[in-house]
């Protein structure tokens, strides 16, 4: 709420600063902050680091924002005598002025200020990027657009640009810049409606790591982490009061809902900017969602985006406060990392089936190896067999040679034996006949030739038996070599058998070799297999403590459901009992005059605090101080106190939800009574200052009138040359000027002479309220001529509006000239006034409207009167 009531001059205010510190430090938490210390602790088993300090900026983590200024739009075209725009921007030194109406503005500082051309890209550029990069740095981050309907919320968040890529909005750039910056084999994206889920992976081996030990212990070195973090684009609902955003039946139920939600942020915002300790997040499903995002972790940037006319004043002015309180909120970035067991889970399993078909390969080769062994065992077991049943073959006839030869051995020495007993014979045979020889020695004549014969028979002998003999020898020798060939034989035989037992032994050896490998492979599966086993009831165990705390949570949704049901019935049935009770300002009408919602603070602070805040405020200001006291005082004996009091009631009657219960309590009899009696400057500028407040009000309009009000603030207007009371009461006549059903009445009490009348102080302000007060008569009076509902000439023309109008249309400034000129085309349009207009030499004026108007309205609107009226036709001709 913007400060200064009707009667005050218009200033300047500070709004922006540095950040207040938060409570305490914060300490307790294993991360260093930017900011102090985090509100919520960080979940386990998910690790938080600190975002890299801006510089060592303390404000690094306030929530950025900037305001955005729509361009004009045909119905704030449309709208004739509220065309002055309620807002200037000052980019350069990132200002923004508001002014509440022709006599008071109201400045603030953002973070950027953007107007209304400013392009798609830049308001990226400075409102999301910053966001988008450190979300993908791994932080969580949030762009928002707050701000009436219409005034461009989702033109900035949604816009898709399908014709124009220039038009492209937040969404899609942030889409754009996320995609072109992330790597599809390590990071994964997700997107939903509302928001953008991040996560990229990152294998973290710092040697200077700011993390503790302890977090080192939960994590290995080379455990797979993931950053996880995301991205919030939120395009809210407009902010506006439901009776502004034209809902109606079931639409209105929702608008109740979406204003909760909307009431609850602000809560929060107000909140967590006052360093309140608590923070009430849980009203709605909106600040709950948008927790982490005002005074959480994230990096906020929100942009509120506002329009330039005047009707909206008061929405705009409460879209900016929201803004302001906004950049006092201060957020902790931090990097969100979590182990991923996926990823680990998969490792391991790959590994596990790495090491089975290693196992099973191994196997194999085992197998084939043994089958080898097998064969080569087999063969040489055959070939053994074979070597043994040859050697057998051999012995067996080496055996038999050798009994032959033994046999004609034992044959040849019977032989022998057979000749050694011949021989003998013949010896025995020999000595005989030598006796009988010897005997016959005298018979040695006739016996000598016999005995000739006889020793040539035993030589003949003895030779036979010679050759016996070396027969016998040969005999002999043959069978020592045989004997000699046999025990070869059984040498080569003994040979055979030791090869074939040591082949044996070789076959043992490989055996027990395969076994043992064998058993050391089963052992390893065996190991393999429980490590596995291990692994999964490990992941069951999880399963089963993630399943748990998926139920709790739902339960405890359940239970925070019903919790929100109950108090929002509770919340619905006070608020309708209060309705009930005492007239609160929901019900309320606006006030339809040109002058503007002029909404109001006092100086003091307290009053100014209570007043910038909430319309329940405001209200509750009037039960605690008490109206009727206040207006008590406006009949103060003592000057000052009179001149206070006045104030006060000014003051609460520039906010549109008073202005009929200060009439209704009696309020505009006294101020009407002081304007008649009192001879002070100051109360006559503050009162009629307060009476054009109450003016604004269109139900009020007619009260002023009934009690004599124009009456007498032409009789003020008339007594003083102070021009910012004649300001003030040419305001005050202005408002009343927008209402059609007064205008005679208007006109005899003397309020269009009184206005008119004011134009001798010359004062560019004071003139511009006339000029406005003119162009909203000449407004009306044109609709209600143009239904039918009057006929007869302008009531302005009698008073000499008319000429003043043609004489002085150019003299003034832009803005006091379109009101002169918008004014004389509507008068143009009744053809009552043609007579006058032509007499008073309007038609050049209106040629030269139809030509040179800076409005393309006011331009068509003099070419209509010139192009429908026959009379004016002549004339030009
Ligand atoms: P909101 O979402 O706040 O209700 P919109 O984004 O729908 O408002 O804007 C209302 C209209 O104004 C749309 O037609 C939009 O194109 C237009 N508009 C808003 N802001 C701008 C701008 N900066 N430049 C041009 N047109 C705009
Ligand atoms: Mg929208």
């Amino acid at each position: 709420m913007a400060t200064g009531g009707g009667w005050a001059p218009a200033r300047s205010v500070e709004r922006h600063g540095a950040p207040p510190p938060r409570g305490g430090g914060g300490g307790g938490t294993r991360s260093k902050s930017v900011a102090p210390g985090p509100r919520r602790p960080s979940p386990s088993p998910a690790r938080s680091r600190p975002a890299p300090d801006n510089g060592g900026s303390s404000d690094s983590c306030r929530v950025r924002v900037s305001v955005r200024l729509r361009p004009k739009n045909s119905e704030d075209l449309a709208h004739g005598s509220d065309f002055d725009s309620c807002v200037e921007l000052q980019p350069e030194s990132k200002r923004l002025k508001l002014k509440k109406n022709n006599w008071s503005c109201e400045s603030y500082k953002f973070d950027e200020v953007f107007s209304e051309n400013a392009s798609q890209k830049r308001v990226y550029e400075v409102v999301a990027k910053p966001v988008v990069e450190s979300v993908l740095e791994g932080y969580n981050g949030t762009v928002m657009a707050y701000g009436q309907t219409g005034t461009g919320k989702t033109y900035t968040v949604g816009q898709l640009g399908k014709d124009d890529p220039s038009e492209r909005g937040i969404m899609v750039r942030a889409l754009e810049h996320i995609l072109s910056s992330m790597s599809f084999e390590t990071d994964r994206v997700a997107i939903s409606y509302l928001q953008i889920h991040l996560q990229r992976s990152s294998r973290i081996k710092e040697e200077n790591s700011s993390l503790s030990n302890d977090t080192h212990n939960i994590f290995p070195d080379d455990l797979p982490l993931v950053l996880k973090s995301k991205l919030l684009i939120v395009d809210l609902a407009g902010s506006e009061r439901i009776d502004k955003s034209g809902s109606e039946g079931h639409m209105i139920e929702e608008a109740k809902f979406i204003n909760l939600s909307l009431t609850s942020l602000g809560k929060c915002i107000n909140a967590l900017a006052e360093n309140s300790p608590h923070i009430p997040t849980r009203d709605s499903k909106l600040t709950r969602i948008l927790r982490d995002s005002f005074g959480g972790t994230a990096r906020t940037s929100l942009v509120v985006t506002i329009g330039p006319s005047s009707r909206h004043y008061s929405e705009t002015s409460s879209t900016i406060m929201f803004g302001q309180r906004a950049m006092k909120v201060v957020n902790t970035i931090k990097l969100k990392e979590e182990a991923d067991y996926e990823i680990l889970y998969k490792k391991m399993e790959r590994e596990v089936d790495q090491l089975t078909s290693e196992m099973e390969r191994q196997q194999k080769l085992i197998k084939s190896e043994k089958m080898q062994l097998d064969k080569k065992f087999k063969e040489s077991e055959r070939s053994f067999h074979d070597l043994r049943m040859t050697s057998n073959m051999r012995i067996e006839n080496l055996e038999k040679e050798k009994c032959q030869l033994e046999s004609t051995v034992k044959t040849l020495m019977r032989d022998l034996e057979e000749e050694k007993g011949q021989k003998n014979l013949l010896s025995e045979q020999i000595a005989e006949l030598e006796k009988l020889l010897n005997k016959n020695k005298q018979q040695q004549l006739e016996n000598l030739s016999r005995t000739k014969i006889l020793t040539d028979t035993t030589k003949e002998h003895e030779k036979e038996m010679e050759e016996l003999l070396r027969q016998l020898q040969e005999e002999r020798h043959c069978s020592s070599s045989l004997k000699d060939r046999m025990s070869v034989l059984q040498q080569e035989l003994c040979d055979a058998q030791s090869s074939a037992q040591l082949q044996e032994s070789m076959a043992r050896e490989l055996e027990k070799k395969l076994t043992k490998v064998t058993e050391e492979l089963t052992s390893q599966v065996q190991s393999l297999k429980e490590k596995i086993s291990e692994l999964i009831s490990e992941k069951e165990v999880i399963y089963e403590e993630l399943k748990s705390t998926q139920e709790k949570v739902q339960q405890e949704m359940w239970q925070r459901q019903g919790l929100e049901d109950q108090i929002l019935r509770l919340e619905r049935s006070t608020s309708d009992n209060y309705a009930e009770e005492s007239k609160t300002s929901y019900g309320m009408v606006r006030s339809g005059s040109g002058l503007g919602n002029a909404a109001f603070v006092s100086k003091s602070g307290k009053i100014r605090e209570a007043l910038s805040g909430q319309r329940g405020t405001i209200s509750k200001i009037f039960e605690e101080v008490g109206l009727p006291n206040v207006l008590a005082l406006l009949k103060s004996e003592d000057l000052d106190v009179q001149i206070h009091a006045v104030k006060v009631v000014a003051n609460l009657a520039a906010e549109d939800i008073n202005q009929e219960r200060i009439v209704e309590e009696g309020g505009l009899d006294a101020l009407l009574s002081v304007l008649e009696t009192s001879e002070n400057t100051t109360i006559h500028r503050v009162t009629a200052g307060a009476v054009a407040n109450l003016a604004m009000n269109g139900s009020n309009q007619g009260v002023i009138m009934n009690k004599g009000g124009a009456r007498l603030l032409a009789n003020v207007s008339s007594k003083t040359e102070d021009p910012q009371t004649l300001r003030m009461v040419a305001g005050a006549i202005a408002n009343l000027c927008g209402n059609e059903k007064l205008h005679l009445m208007l006109k005899q009490d003397g309020g269009i002479k009184a206005l008119l009348g004011m134009v001798r102080s010359g004062h560019a302000d004071v003139i511009a309220q006339i000029a406005r007060g003119i162009a909203n008569f000449a407004k009306c009076e044109s609709r209600v001529i143009s239904q039918g509902h009057r006929k007869g000439r302008s009531l302005l023309i009698e008073d000499g509006v008319l000429t003043w109008m043609v004489a002085n249309s150019t003299r003034f400034s832009a803005s006091t000239r379109r009101h002169i000129e918008l004014a004389f085309c509507h008068l143009a349009q009744n053809e009552d006034n043609t007579c006058d207009i032509i007499a008073s030499g309007g038609i050049k004026e209106l040629l030269r409207i139809s030509r040179e108007s800076p409005r393309d309205d006011t331009r068509n609107l003099a070419k209509k009167a010139l192009d429908s009226n026959p009379a004016f036709l002549r004339e030009i001709q």
